[in-house]
């Protein structure tokens, strides 16, 4: 017993040292706002910090954006596309568009690495995140040449239906995937042929910056523009800007809601990707070790902070006690850890606040009577006491109606309800005000199709889950958002219809 605090404290200054050895080769050394093509203070001279989860140290002071640099970037956006960036032709933004995909895949261990320090992903999700941001790039430059227009030829009458980029387009991201949504951003808004300006989350600043800086040298100054810094000082008066044509956001319903009042304000189109509460709906024939893993892949990934996580599963009576039971032994063969380390599969969750978050549901699940079948708490474990860690939980027997299970957790917190009766089983999937994702699981394509067709969300995966291929367009129903991104209607949500009428 006696030896065992000091193996805890030698595993954990293990920890520390590989996480500072690695900031020290990944963290990028200009961390200021990318405007106009030059890294720049912001103009009050503030910065804050962003915080490593693991360890709870600062990695980089990342400067403060605020109203006025706002303004400063939106006026270079606009200089840039007036002077050089309209005059691209669609070949030269599909050139442009593979050379940031490239050089993506060039520093793709870097960006990984960083992105794993700045969020707490584990370093295998966070390498496929960048490759993912890569193919982003890569779909988009693929079909920028698609732009045909329509005419109609009638009479006197030549009409020429043309697609024009709005010009500056403002984006907003959050933190759990950062590098990723910030190319489900930026590569549509370039490929329709925009200037952006876009604000990361305050949390996980860093990949976005060095970003900019690999592209620094192939995309022309102010075609891309950085400002980091909080919401309520840059992203809203980002989303508020007269002279943003268009707004695209990702990140809570709430906020969400807050940035379409913003834009209405100048009548400016907006495009959200918001919330979920996503149904996973397993059948009785299904094969119990495969949907074991389907459901655990479904909602820990990312540690739960996915906007389509499958957070509430709907368990045929039949197989409930064996998937249950698969679920739980699933979760006691997680290594949860340094997200660094190739084997971790549960690194923290992004910040302290995230943590009381979850954690303050999980007490409310527990004062209402919720059966905790697994986790429920911080990690018992003096190793991950400094980092944002929270254990992956299973809550049995909770009303369908309580905060837990209406409201979207972010964490990985699985809530699990049994039925027999198929009609009433899709009335509760579908009893949330979200309507983002689902999941269906069984080998009977009927059932498959029915489920499919009756769940009232954007997405669904039968038999898998979380895969999302460029090409097939993602976004919400209900509150979940408005628009579709990963696709070619994408394109037509950075651009503007206009119409020729000629007389001939
Ligand atoms: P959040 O609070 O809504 O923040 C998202 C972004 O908005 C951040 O950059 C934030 O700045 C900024 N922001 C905050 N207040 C603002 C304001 N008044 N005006 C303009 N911008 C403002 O998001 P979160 O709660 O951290 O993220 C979790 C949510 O994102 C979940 O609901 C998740 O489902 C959703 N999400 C959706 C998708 C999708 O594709 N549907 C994908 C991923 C995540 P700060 O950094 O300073 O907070
Ligand atoms: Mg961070």
């Amino acid at each position: 017993m006696a030896s065992q605090p000091d193996a805890a404290d030698d595993r954990q200054n293990d920890v520390l040292q590989r996480h500072r050895e690695t900031a020290d080769a990944v963290v990028p050394e200009r961390t200021s706002l990318y405007i106009g093509g030059e890294f720049t203070d912001a103009a009050g001279g503030e910065t804050f910090a962003t915080t490593d989860p693991t360890t709870n140290r600062a990695l980089a002071s990342v400067a403060r954006g605020r109203k006025a640099d706002v303004n400063r970037a939106v006026d270079a956006a606009w200089e840039a596309f007036e002077t050089e960036w309209s005059g691209y032709s669609a070949g030269d933004r599909q050139r442009v568009l593979t050379e940031i995909a490239d050089v993506i895949k060039t520093n793709a261990d870097e960006l990984a690495r960083l992105e794993t320090l700045d969020n707490g992903k584990p370093i295998t999700e966070a390498t496929v995140d960048v490759h993912s941001a890569a193919a982003q790039f890569r779909y988009f430059a693929g079909i920028v040449r698609e732009n045909g227009g329509e005419t109609m030829a009638e009479g006197s009458r030549y009409g020429q239906v043309i697609s024009e980029p709005y010009g500056v387009v403002g984006q907003v991201i959050l933190w759990n995937f950062p590098l990723l949504m910030a190319s489900w951003k930026l590569a549509p808004a370039l490929a329709a042929g925009n200037c952006t300006v876009l604000k990361p989350a305050e949390q996980t600043p860093l990949s976005a910056l060095r970003l900019a800086e690999l592209i620094d040298e192939i995309v022309p100054d102010g075609v891309v523009n950085v400002v980091t810094g909080f919401g309520e000082e840059a992203g809203d008066p980002l989303t508020r800007h007269p002279d943003i044509r268009k707004v695209a956001f990702t990140g809570s319903t709430a906020v969400g809601k807050q940035v379409m009042k913003n834009a209405a304000e100048t009548v400016t189109d907006v495009t959200l990707e918001l919330g979920g509460k996503s149904p996973v709906v397993v059948f009785p024939d299904v094969d119990v070790p495969n949907a074991v893993q389907l459901i655990t892949a479904a909602i820990f990934y990312n540690t739960g902070e996915c906007c389509e996580a499958g957070s509430r599963l709907f368990v045929h009576e039949d197989v409930a006690d064996d998937v249950l039971n698969g679920l739980v032994d699933a979760i006691d063969a997680m290594e949860i850890g340094d997200p660094l380390r190739e084997e971790t599969d549960l690194g923290p969750k992004v910040s302290a606040e995230q943590v009381d978050r979850t954690l303050e549901y999980l007490e409310a699940a527990q004062d209402a009577g919720g059966r905790f079948l697994a986790g429920g708490d911080r990690p018992d474990d003096d190793v991950l006491s400094e980092g944002c860690y929270v254990e992956p939980t299973l809550i049995d027997g909770l009303d369908h109606d309580h905060d837990a299970v209406q409201d979207e957790i972010f964490g990985p917190v699985l809530e699990v309800f049994r039925w027999d009766e198929y009609e009433a089983m899709m009335e509760l999937a579908n009893d949330v005000d979200y309507g983002l994702a689902g999941g269906v699981i069984t080998d009977d394509i009927t059932q498959a199709n029915r489920a499919a067709r009756d769940i009232e969300a954007g997405y669904i995966w039968i038999n898998s889950y979380h895969d999302l291929a460029p090409g097939l367009p993602f976004g919400g129903y209900k509150q979940s958002g408005i628009g579709r991104e990963l696709s070619a209607d994408t394109l037509d949500h950075y651009r503007q219809t206009k119409t020729i009428n000629l007389s001939l």
